[in-house]
């Protein structure tokens, strides 16, 4: 099922989408899916006459893995990590389907990431791996937008990674998918950068839940960036960022400087 937050004239709502590609519609749900479950409403959109936003603002969080791809780490000069390398995205850096990316002024070399993201369903502490199925709600598509020059001279990586607008996500969460074998594409401009898949991770999707949840207390609505494969590069003012996952749908941003 995939499930998308969106307007049509002023409060976000939650709606299914159905439909076959180019005839989509969204049909209503009551409340909150994270607390009340999947109840439809008798009102139907288009999905074309809607605006989607972000799937989700995580109430808490945005957990990043740093280095999950082996190609990745590589590309970037880097080893892979003997633990997992994990860093904090604040929800204020989360925008929605569409929405532009704003680099920010302390930077000049930001890079695109595709992700495929996990969105956590149920609060959660130290799940074991057999079990991270039961805390999952779903999976959407993220980029995890860096400053890597910022990145390269700062210890901590809050501005580098935390910026805002620095975390598109979208353009739903589907429910029903298997992560481990799924392809992971980026365009900019229209041009294939990213091409990798899911099976490439050096940590399965569902073994960094069970290692994020050591850490963390997961609570609905978190989100886990599972990390990029290679290809990464730099966008620049007016350009476009879009990333396809394999069962999930397209993100595609746009690129602003203010
Ligand atoms: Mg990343």
């Amino acid at each position: 099922m995939r499930i998308a937050r969106f307007v049509v004239d002023s409060d976000p709502m939650y709606g299914v989408v159905e439909g076959e590609p180019g005839s989509e519609t969204v049909t209503v749900i009551h409340g909150d899916p994270f607390f009340n479950g999947v109840e439809r409403t008798s009102v139907k959109h288009k999905l074309e006459d809607v605006r989607l936003l972000a799937p989700i603002i995580p109430r808490s969080k945005v957990i990043g893995v740093g280095r999950n791809y082996a190609e990745h780490a590589a590309e970037l000069g880097n080893e892979v990590p003997a633990q997992p390398l994990l860093f904090l995205k604040p929800n204020t850096a989360v925008v929605g389907p569409g929405d532009p990316v704003v680099l920010p002024e302390f930077s000049e070399e930001v890079s695109f990431e595709a992700e495929l993201c996990v969105v956590i369903g149920r609060i959660c502490k130290d799940v074991p791996e057999e079990r991270v199925d039961d805390v999952i709600f779903g999976y959407t598509c993220g980029n995890d937008l860096t400053a890597r020059d910022v990145q390269k001279t700062e210890l901590q990586w809050a501005r580098a990674k935390g910026f805002d607008t620095s975390a598109p996500l979208g353009p739903w969460i589907e429910t029903e998918l298997d992560p481990d074998d799924l392809d992971v594409k980026g365009w900019l401009n229209g041009d294939l950068r990213q091409d990798g898949n899911t099976r490439d991770m050096i940590r399965s999707a569902r073994e960094l839940v069970s290692i994020v949840s050591q850490a963390f207390t997961l609570l609905p609505g978190d989100v886990i960036m599972t990390g990029t494969p290679a290809g990464v590069g730099l966008v620049s003012e007016g350009d476009r960022y879009e990333i396809e996952i394999e069962g999930i749908g397209r993100l595609s941003n746009p690129v602003v400087r203010r």
